[in-house]
């Protein structure tokens, strides 16, 4: 596998298509069938309260706002019921840390969508996980092993940001550490639940900070076997965020191409890397299949949380399919677990 220093060289070096070529070298090793994959999924935000002011969120209100909400079950049955309606095959529900709701809020809600529904439950990031062992003075290992009980089927990789301390102060002071994350996903391998793994650049971090997120999720994965489904790697985007007044500038789509060919030849150890579209738009996600991108992502019924923070970019499933065909790969409906046996 490709060492630290030569990442970093890859990395700085200026040749934007030999990046390109490098990644979908190592992508073409890992998908030789030419299929690009997407999912017909939704979000589902089920509370907005959260008690961790991170800086680059737009989303959250904290405890006592007019504009805070807990979404009644009800509502959240009426959403994956149109998802269903739709096609789609499971819901990614992920919501602010809020510290009244205990273990038992979330088997009850878990337990009610399983008995309704046949939906693959995608749920709660690392941070939502701590949370919650806290609020009910549970382990990790046994809040993650009650939630399967009640339902949940995989874990997103949401609350990874930067997986380096020195970031994650400046950016998230109050939420979970490093150390946290990854005790979260190696719980999670070992009961059984398969995770993704993400991260958020562009808040102001150097090439090393990012380094450190990569031989973090790089070494976790060697470790567990191969827990990771996928890495998805998105970029900051400030508007209504408090970090935006410090951040000036996003990503270019450049520099989204480049950590993506990154992800791609340093992370050869994880099966499906993310080209997104909801953050870099639809073009730039077109052109990431050429830097070792897969797959990409959700038709995404709902997103509020980016959507707050100034992503406003839509796609249906059609769209899609266009959009990968025109790039020249096949598209493929996936499930969850990135699995492509759908008959399209
Ligand atoms: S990113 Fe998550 S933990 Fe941080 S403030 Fe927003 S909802 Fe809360």
């Amino acid at each position: 596998m490709m060492t630290r220093p030569e990442a970093i060289d890859f990395y700085n070096s200026g040749d934007l298509l030999a990046l390109g070529m490098a990644a979908d070298e190592v992508r073409r090793k890992l998908h030789p069938d030419n299929v690009v994959s997407y999912i017909i999924d939704r979000n589902i935000n089920y509370t907005n309260f959260c008690t961790e002011y991170c800086s680059f969120c737009a989303f959250y209100r904290p405890m006592g706002h007019a504009e805070g909400y807990v979404h009644p079950k009800e509502v959240i049955f009426q959403k994956i019921q149109e998802t269903i309606d739709l096609g789609g095959t499971g819901i990614l529900m992920q919501g602010g840390l809020h510290p009244e709701l205990g273990i038992e809020w979330y088997e009850d809600l878990l337990r009610s969508i399983k008995q309704r529904f046949d939906i693959w439950c995608h749920c709660f990031s690392a941070p939502e996980i701590v949370n919650i062992a806290k609020v009910s003075g549970l382990s990790l290992y046994d809040t993650l092993a009650r939630l399967r009980d009640a339902g949940l089927d995989s874990l997103p990789g949401g609350g990874a940001e930067i997986l380096d301390d020195e970031v994650r102060r400046r950016i998230s002071r109050l939420k979970s550490s490093v150390d946290d994350w990854v005790n979260v996903h190696r719980a999670c391998a070992q009961v059984g639940l398969r995770s993704t793994a993400t991260m958020m650049f562009g808040a102001g971090e150097t090439i090393e900070h990012r380094m450190n997120h990569f031989d973090i999720v790089r070494n976790l994965q060697e470790e567990t076997g191969g827990n990771f489904t996928a890495f998805i790697p998105w970029s900051f985007q400030r508007e209504n965020t408090s970090l935006g007044r410090f951040v000036k500038e996003e990503a270019t789509a450049v520099e989204y191409l480049k950590v993506l060919a990154l992800s791609r030849v340093y992370l050869e150890n994880i099966l499906n890397i993310q080209s997104s579209w909801v953050t870099p738009g639809l073009k730039t996600c077109q052109l990431g299949l050429k830097f070792g991108g897969n797959d990409v992502g959700s038709i995404m019924i709902e997103e509020n949380v980016v959507s707050a923070a100034g992503a406003h970019h839509r796609a249906s499933e059609e769209e899609l399919r266009r959009l990968i065909r025109g790039a020249g790969f096949i598209p493929k409906q996936r499930d969850s677990l990135y699995r492509t046996y759908f008959l399209n």
